[in-house]
């Protein structure tokens, strides 16, 4: 059985005061599942006061992004120490959003993806085609290309330690999302590129699916068998939201 992850990815939402408040709902409420593994990922100046909240509760802390770097003259960059420091288990690297507006290539995410490895951060690693791509046939060259490198040079040991995200930029927060099969289509195929590499570690790799993940639509993309979760945007945002898609995990 691989484990079964579903991730919020709060993006740049909730002061520090707005972010407690969330947690709270989400403790409060029916967040805990058997068997599933739930993780917040709130910005970085919540992450503190997040980690304060969460403390031996089920609820694992992410952060969004970190630097390739460990220390040093790089303004506005977070390391992995630092993030450890704030309690911080997951890091979200290569999301879409970093790639579109901050030029992320895959050879930064790998370096991150390595220094994540190297620091004893889990790593979510996203990938995916935008909707070019996907209508030009592409879909599996794009992602093919950014799993080779954003994995590469990694032993079967580091990649069991990995999580991946499949997430169509098409479907980002758009309201769009992939059908069922469409999505474990990809996952299949994603798993079969890691099984190039090491098969133990692509059987136990966690594969989770972004892109519009609501309530109603969780229980059709979570019955795939290559999808193993979900990495949740605005539907995290709400906490009976994001307790439904939990419970349909
Ligand atoms: C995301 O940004 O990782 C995401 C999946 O967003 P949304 O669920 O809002 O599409």
């Amino acid at each position: 059985m691989r484990e079964i992850i579903i991730a919020g990815n709060w993006k740049m939402n909730g002061t520090v005061a707005e972010t407690e408040k969330l947690l709270k709902e989400l403790l409060a409420g029916k967040s805990k599942k058997r068997g599933v593994t739930v993780v917040v990922c709130p910005s970085f100046t919540s992450l503190h006061a997040a980690h304060k909240i969460l403390k031996g509760s089920h609820i694992a802390l992410g952060a969004q992004d970190m630097s390739a770097h460990q220390k040093g003259a790089f303004t506005s960059e977070v390391s992995a120490s630092m993030l450890l420091t704030v309690g911080a288990r997951y890091v979200i690297l290569g999301h879409s959003e970093k790639r579109q507006y901050h030029a992320e290539t895959d050879e930064l995410v790998n370096a991150k993806t390595r220094l994540a490895f190297a620091s004893g951060l889990t790593p979510i690693v996203c990938v995916g085609e935008t909707l070019d791509q996907r209508e030009s046939g592409q879909t599996n060259d794009v992602v093919g290309t950014q799993i080779n490198g954003t994995l590469a040079g990694f032993t079967g040991e580091q990649l069991e330690k990995a999580v991946i995200a499949y997430e169509p930029v098409w479907a980002i927060g758009t309201g769009k999302t992939a059908t069922p099969e469409m999505a474990q289509e990809v996952h299949k195929f994603i798993r079969d590129r890691v099984g190039q590499v090491d098969r133990e570690a692509a059987h136990s790799l966690p594969i989770l699916y972004g892109g519009s993940v609501k309530a109603d639509n969780a229980e059709g993309l979570l019955k795939q068998p290559d999808i193993d979760g979900a990495l949740v945007g605005g539907a995290s945002l709400k906490a009976d939201d994001f307790i439904a898609i939990i419970n349909a995990a």
